[in-house]
Order: C-alpha cells, then sequence, then structure tokens
C-alpha cells in the first residue's frame, strides 16, 4: 500500500461505452463499466429488497453543516467544503487540461463530444474522420437571455456550454439540448452557480454520467449541472477514500485494487460517476454504495450550502436514497479493507465474464431499465411476457437481456418512453405486477 495519498484523474464522463467493451475482455481495472448489468441479479443473494439499508432515515438526520470544517477547524475534513478545495487539496485536473489523460474530453466549451463510442451520435455533424461536431445546436425554447448567459461564463468561465445536446453526455445517446450544461470545478463553483440560479430564478437539474439518463427530446430548460470535473480522489492509508462526485467508479475500483483494499469490487459491474451512484445505491450483487459509504456530502441548491451527512442519514436502500432532490452530491467518504489485490481481481473478472455472457454488448443503453420487484426479476417478467424484440422506431426491448431497452441508432426519447410504456402495460397484464422504473427521466418532450 502506498504511504501517500494516491490521485487518479477521472475519465470523462460517460465514456462508459467504450471502456466496457474493454472490460467486458477482463483487462482494465480502470474501466468505470463492465458493460453489463448484473443487477438483475441481486436478488440472487436472496430478496432484492433485502439490500435496503440505511436507517431509511428521511434528511436532515446527521446533518453537519461543516462550518467548522469551514472555519478550518478540522483540517480532515476539507473535502468538498466550502473553500472548495478537493481531497487534501488534490486534484488531478490540471492533468487531463494538459492533455495527460487521452480519454479525458471533459474540457469546456473547445471540448469535443467523447470519442470511441459504438454508436453514432445521433445528429451531430459528422466531420469525415470519425470526429463529431461539439457545436450547439438549435434550442428555440431556451428561457436564458444573453445577460444570464454572460452571468454563468462569469462565472464559470469554459465551464459552460449553451444549447448543448444531452445525448453527448447519456449512455443512450438520447436527449434533447440544456439550455446552459455547467460543469463546476470545485465545490466552490458549485456552490456559487447554486446561488446565482436560486437568485436568478433559473432551475438545476444535475447530471453525473448519464449512465442511468433519459433525456427527453425538447431538453432541459435552465441549467444542467454536470459533475464531471469534481474529480477528487485521494486515500487515506490505511483504507479510507475520499472521493468527489465526478470521479468514475471504474477510478474508485482501480485505486482500490492498486492498494489492495477490498469493498469496492461491486463497480466492477456498475459504470457512471460516484454522485450518481450514492443517488441511486448503485451496486451489484457484490455490494452496493450502502455497504462502503461513511458520509455524503451535498451542496443545496437553494442556497449553496454544503452539508454533510452520515451514511444511515442517506436512507440508502434498494437502487435509491433518500438524499434530497434540491441538493447535489459533491463528494464522500469510502471505508474499505485490506484484501490480497489477487483476490479482488479475481472476483472483478468474475463479475464481469458472467455479465458478459449475459447481457448486451456494444449498444447504446442504460443497462436495466425496471427495477426488480421483490422476490422477481423485472427482465423474467417482461420475457415471459413475451416482450422481448418489441420496438419502436430503433427503441428496442433486447432481445438479449429482456429488462435492457436499448437504443439501436437513432431512437428518440419518445420512441423509447412509449416503448417503456407498451412493455409496462403489458407486464402489468400478463402477471399482474406494475414494474417501477430505475432509470430517471429528466427534460421535457
Ligand atoms: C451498461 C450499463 C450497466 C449498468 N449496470 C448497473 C448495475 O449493475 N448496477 C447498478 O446499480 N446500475 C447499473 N447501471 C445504471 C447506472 O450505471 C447507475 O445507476 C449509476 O450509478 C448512475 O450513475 P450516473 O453518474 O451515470 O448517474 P446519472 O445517470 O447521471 O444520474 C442518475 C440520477 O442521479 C442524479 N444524479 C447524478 N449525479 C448526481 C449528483 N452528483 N448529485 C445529485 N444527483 C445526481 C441524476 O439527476 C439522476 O436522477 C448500468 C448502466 C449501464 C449503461
Amino acid at each position: 500500500m502506498t504511504a501517500a495519498a494516491e490521485i487518479y484523474c477521472a475519465r470523462v464522463l460517460p465514456g462508459g461505452i467504450d471502456e466496457r467493451s474493454e472490460a467486458a475482455e477482463g483487462g482494465d481495472p480502470d474501466s468505470s463499466a463492465g458493460g453489463i448489468d448484473e443487477r438483475s441479479e441481486a436478488a440472487e443473494g436472496g430478496d432484492p429488497d433485502s439490500s435496503a439499508g440505511g436507517a431509511g432515515g428521511s434528511a436532515p438526520r446527521g446533518i453537519d453543516e461543516r462550518s467548522e470544517a469551514a472555519e478550518g477547524g478540522d483540517p480532515d475534513s476539507s473535502a468538498g467544503g466550502a473553500g472548495g478545495s478537493a481531497p487534501r487539496g488534490i486534484d488531478e485536473r490540471s492533468e487531463a487540461a494538459e492533455g495527460g489523460d487521452p480519454d479525458s474530453s471533459a474540457g469546456g466549451a473547445g471540448g469535443s463530444a467523447p470519442r470511441g463510442i459504438d454508436v453514432e451520435l445521433i445528429g451531430d455533424e459528422d466531420l469525415g474522420d470519425g470526429e463529431v461536431s461539439a457545436a450547439a445546436v438549435a434550442n428555440p425554447g431556451s428561457r436564458l437571455d444573453d445577460d444570464a448567459r454572460r452571468a454563468l461564463r462569469e462565472l464559470l468561465g469554459d465551464g459552460v456550454r449553451f444549447d448543448e445536446p444531452l445525448r453527448r453526455h447519456t449512455t443512450l445517446k438520447i436527449g434533447g439540448p440544456a439550455d446552459a450544461f455547467c460543469e463546476p470545478a470545485s465545490v466552490a463553483e458549485v456552490s456559487a452557480l447554486a446561488r446565482w440560479c436560486a437568485a436568478a430564478g433559473v432551475p438545476i437539474t444535475v447530471i453525473g454520467g448519464g449512465s442511468n439518463l433519459i433525456v427527453r427530446d425538447g431538453g432541459v430548460r435552465g441549467a444542467v449541472l454536470g459533475t464531471g470535473r469534481l474529480r477528487g480522489l485521494a486515500l487515506t492509508p490505511p483504507a479510507t477514500i475520499r472521493v468527489e462526485a465526478g470521479v468514475s467508479t471504474g477510478k474508485v475500483l482501480s485505486l482500490a485494487m492498486k492498494n489492495d483494499l477490498g469493498g469496492v469490487e461491486f463497480l466492477g459491474g456498475v459504470p457512471g460517476s460516484v454522485g450518481g451512484g450514492m443517488i441511486m445505491n448503485a451496486g451489484t450483487y457484490l455490494g452496493e454504495f450502502k455497504d462502503v459509504t461513511r458520509w455524503v456530502e451535498t451542496v443545496r441548491l437553494a442556497d449553496g450550502e454544503v452539508i454533510r451527512r452520515d451514511s444511515a442519514a442517506c436512507g440508502f436502500r434498494y437502487r435509491a436514497s433518500d438524499l434530497p432532490p434540491g441538493e447535489v452530491v459533491v463528494g464522500a467518504e469510502l471505508v474499505l479493507r485490506p484484501r490480497p489485490r489477487a483476490d479482488i481481481q479475481a472476483e472483478v473478472s468474475a463479475l464481469r465474464k458472467r455479465r458478459a455472457e449475459r447481457e448486451p454488448k456494444k449498444v447504446a443503453s442504460n443497462g436495466s431499465t425496471f427495477k426488480n420487484p421483490p422476490g422477481d426479476f423485472a427482465g423474467r417478467l417482461i420475457e415471459v411476457a413475451g416482450c422481448k424484440g418489441w420496438r419502436e422506431g430503433d427503441a428496442v426491448c433486447s432481445p438479449v437481456h429482456a429488462n435492457w431497452l436499448v437504443n439501436t441508432g437513432r431512437a428518440s426519447a419518445a420512441e423509447l418512453l412509449q416503448l417503456i410504456e407498451r412493455v409496462r402495460a403489458h407486464v402489468l397484464q400478463i402477471h399482474g405486477i406494475a414494474l417501477e422504473l430505475e432509470v430517471k427521466i429528466i427534460g421535457e418532450d
């Protein structure tokens, strides 16, 4: 184990599709995605609902308003504090900015769309050499006037893009434009953005890696807060990891593995960011965020306050949490345990292999669309109901895994949502079970 804190720069999110195929080959522990969704098997260890953990307590139990940290009282609690410093004040943004990480395209306005994906970026201008335009798109519904745009530019510099198609930021490759796609580079910038938006009456919608999101075709009015630049990641020996919300799950697993720390093996199959993972309590049959989280820090969108909750107060349960929608997760502390690297590698490889054998590859998706109902599997119910292969345009109920409703080309959100409703209605008719969506839907038609 290294004595000093180790830092890794998170790759741009969503880069998951490309990384998944690599991961499926068992090669890269760094990969943020296993390409496959193991959630359907969560119940194999019993009732999927039995994963409900935490005290189920609703916020704001356990809140620490961080005034002490802000005043410098607790030198150890600087992670994501009001002062905006990353864990131990370390952050590798500069490396990415200098091109250190070839995978990172999480740049500002000049950044190009993610590369190496397996599906076409619908509607992006093909520049003829495999590149796609990162230009803004028509957004007649935008509610931001010139003054608001100027103010956001002053606040975030190149960390804001206007009329940005959100299909570039979702693994489904679906979604209309955000009026402003804002990527604060520190917790202090998150707070400043929250305060400005609250004062200006501009709504904020948060996205992480976009791996569990359907963005409607009309896009999102106001500011979309992307966490991709919150990339602080630090290990405090022997086994504590502080991580900012925009770090990919794969980076966390990689750091743990390199330091012989177990506990996050379940991330071998879960793409997305740590922030999104906290909101969803993401996981697989090997575990979930609830199992390793000591505390979570958020910024309240109404006033920019930084709030810390211990794990019990986060209300983690099966693919959900009680973290309030009016807050953005900015960081967390994870507690791991010593484990030989070979054992970690073996378990992660087995997880990836198992998933690679069972689930769709090289297709734009959110993984599982529906949650498993207690004691059963959404995929089984959908398959028995005969929905496999159903389609609306390019939105298809995967013939490989029925709970994956995927985009095979140029599906619109409207088509996918129509397919979701057809499948849900049919499962209700055949089985009498109302499936609950696992994916989140944002934006307007
Ligand atoms: C191929 C594939 C396989 C998958 N397999 C699994 C699996 O095995 N297990 C599993 O649990 N999930 C799986 N998923 C779903 C997804 O990876 C997880 O739900 C993941 O945790 C979502 O993280 P994200 O950063 O992409 O969140 P997003 O999709 O960006 O957002 C999800 C929700 O969280 C909110 N959110 C995101 N970040 C923040 C933040 N910082 N603060 C506040 N709110 C935030 C968004 O508003 C949204 O409501 C899979 C997805 C894909 C594409």
